[in-house]
């Protein structure tokens, strides 16, 4: 009987603890997340703007019913060979084919080593020229070599950016990463099983976020993923009933503006690939 009694006296404080904690939690989730992240949610990225993309990765997602984002960027012009890349009529059927075009800088720069003025002409030529295609407004971005730093998280939101991916080959919690530090895994050709093993953490609250570059990737090998093993990656997502989204698709579940507000940019994270 003592022991009953001590057990409710001392259980009291544990409760209310609870009760706290409990409630705050709540409200943060509630804020930062319109509805609750399901199982299996994943975004798939595509960067660089490699003629691939548009030959080869488009028609093969729309087979599959998959959204995606393009990050679009033009390389210098002493690019070995133009139409290893798409054209801007290639982006903008893209986009009228409902896929997301996001900002990879005009020249593929390191944002981290640009002045403010420099990184305002990188997104506005590439915002400019999406304007001008009637491609629809451009909202997301994706740091080039995933160079980054604090200056340049400040510069995308004065430009009202919602969403930017970086690297870090982990899963992205939107009650933890900050809406600018998006992390994401790359797919190269020899990565599959840390790929397989990657989306089987889009659970929990978590999502994955892939990063693609071209399929094939003719000028950088590095990171090519061969068209197979593409296809393998789209029927592992359909026939595990993954969820495949665009960056701007995360909008649905995540209040970027309650994020940026709740959480603080954490650079000890994993941020490159
Ligand atoms: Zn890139």
């Amino acid at each position: 009987m003592l022991a009953l009694y001590q057990m409710t006296i001392s259980s009291k404080p544990l409760f209310l603890t609870f009760l706290f904690f409990g409630c705050g939690l709540f409200s943060l989730d509630a804020q930062i997340l319109k509805k609750p992240i399901p199982d299996k949610l994943v975004i798939l990225t595509f960067d660089d703007a490699p003629a691939s993309h548009y030959s080869v990765v488009a028609p093969l997602l729309k087979q599959y019913g998959f959204e995606g984002t393009f990050f679009v960027c033009e390389f210098p012009p002493n690019s070995k060979d133009n139409t290893l890349y798409m054209n801007w009529r290639q982006i903008q059927a893209l986009d009228q084919l409902g896929f997301e075009i996001g900002n990879h800088t005009h020249t593929h720069a390191n944002v981290s080593k640009l002045t403010q003025e420099e990184f305002d002409a990188q997104l506005a030529y590439v915002e400019h020229k999406s304007d001008s295609l009637e491609i629809q407004t451009i909202t997301n971005f994706a740091y080039p070599g995933y160079g980054l730093n604090e200056k340049a998280l400040k510069y995308l939101k004065e430009r009202n950016y919602h969403f930017a991916r970086a690297g870090g080959s982990r899963a992205y919690d939107p009650l933890t990463d900050h809406p600018y530090l998006i992390p994401s895994w790359a797919t190269e050709e020899s990565n599959k099983t840390e790929i397989i093993q990657a989306l089987e953490q889009a659970k929990n609250g978590q999502i994955v976020v892939l990063t693609i570059h071209g399929v094939p990737d003719i000028e950088h090998p590095w990171v090519n993923t061969p068209i197979d093993l593409f296809q393998e990656y789209l029927d592992y997502l359909k026939e595990h009933d993954f969820q495949v989204i665009s960056m701007r698709g995360l909008e649905e579940y995540v209040d970027f503006e309650q994020a940026m507000i709740q959480l603080s940019p954490d650079y000890s994270k994993k941020l490159t690939n």
